[in-house]
């Protein structure tokens, strides 16, 4: 049975091909959940564009204008890229098998520190999402770390066009891409449709969200999401009430915050201009605020304090968690709940309670190349 959410006009009209189940992810007061990983909600706002006739957004990022010898006629295959235990490439090989259409797939042994970290790094380059991405009859490429094609696949789209394929290029955790936001702002509509039923005390809704940040349109997209509810609702209401905070964990020092606030900023904006909201007006740095204290010491490398938080959310809730992104998360939420930013925000406005959420996006799949989480 599904259930119906409702968007706004403009939004409702953009094309999406639903892969998820049909209805809303459940909202559980600290859950055990049926986590799928976060990237079916993003590709679901792209596969009208892989199976359209003449698809818009298959190009390489780094070379947007070169596709014009392309036969148009829909993708044949979907290429995509990622660290060794990635668990978007088996997002899009899933997709791909359900499509009819091939997966390549591209995994860097460079990416993160994973690999480098694991104590058996034979079992990591062949468990856990390598091992599902073979299983759902992707080609499996591992990259070198200093393999050019590791931070530019074009050649590999040529040399696909040149066998006769359309490849349809998707860049890794698909934030890059046009529609990369939209799966999750309209997640943002999920969520504030379960808040009315929920009676949450307080101002009656998610007051902080904390979500990982990766590649970064997860984030973009719930801001974007959260801040056109919020102007429809000014607009119905007349009154200004607080604003959600979407709190975005990053789970790399590989780059700055500053530059993943840009992207994310970026892709908020990119977002709510496409959903119709006005981005100038409603969108601005201040939105975009994310935490780089959980970080570690590289991407992909579980160090004891998130090995704890994992071990604790396993045992305390039955909430089993992925060692990469959402372990981090739940880290950083506990510290967030010791500290002054949530007790200010409850003083300012004069509540006697805050609501927070913590969106798991999945990715247990990786467990099991982390065999020392347990
Ligand atoms: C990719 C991923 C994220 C991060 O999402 P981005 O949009 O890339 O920031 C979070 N959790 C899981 C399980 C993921 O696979």
């Amino acid at each position: 049975m599904s259930k119906h959410i409702a968007l706004p006009e403009i939004f409702s009209q953009i094309p999406r091909h639903q892969i998820l189940y049909p209805n809303p992810s459940p909202i559980h007061s600290l859950p055990t959940l049926t986590p799928r990983s976060n990237k079916y909600r993003k590709l679901e706002y792209i596969v009208p564009d892989i199976l359209s006739a003449t698809p818009l957004h298959h190009s390489h990022e780094n070379h947007p204008n070169t596709n014009t010898n392309t036969p148009a006629g829909p993708a044949t295959i979907l290429v995509t890229e990622g660290a060794i235990q990635s668990n978007h490439t088996v997002q899009v090989a899933a997709l791909a098998r359900k499509l009819g259409l091939k997966a390549l797939v591209l995994l860097s042994r460079g990416t993160g520190g994973g690999l480098r970290a694991s104590q058996d790094p034979e079992t990591f380059l062949r468990t856990g999402n390598v091992q599902i991405n073979r299983l759902l009859g992707a080609e499996v490429r591992i990259l070198d770390e200093n393999d050019p094609l590791a931070s530019d696949a074009f050649p590999i789209l040529e040399d696909l066009r040149a066998q006769g394929e359309r490849p349809y290029w998707i860049p890794g955790g698909a934030s890059i891409h046009p529609y990369g936001g939209l799966g999750y702002a309209r997640a943002a509509f999920e969520i504030a449709e379960q808040e009315t039923e929920m009676e949450l005390g307080g101002t009656g809704r998610f007051d902080f969200i904390f979500v990982a940040c990766g590649s970064g349109s997860s984030v973009g997209g719930l801001i974007a999401g959260f801040r056109l509810l919020e102007a429809r609702r000014e607009e119905a209401d007349r009154r200004v009430r607080p604003r959600r905070s979407v709190i975005g964990v990053l789970n790399s020092p590989t780059r700055p915050r500053s530059y993943h606030e840009e992207r994310v900023l970026r892709f908020a904006q990119r977002a709510s201009a496409l959903i119709g909201l006005d981005s100038q007006r409603y969108i601005s740095a201040d939105d975009v605020k994310l935490d780089d204290r959980f970080v570690g010491s590289a991407y992909g490398v579980l160090d004891v304090e998130t090995k704890e938080a994992a071990e604790q959310m396993a045992r305390m809730e039955a909430v089993v968690l992925d060692p990469v992104y959402t372990a981090k998360v739940a880290r950083g939420m506990l510290q967030w709940i010791q500290e002054e930013e949530i007790r200010q925000f409850a003083r300012l406005h004069s509540l006697d309670k805050v609501n927070l959420l913590f969106i798991h996006t999945g990715g247990q799949a990786a467990l099991g190349a982390y065999a020392d989480v347990n």
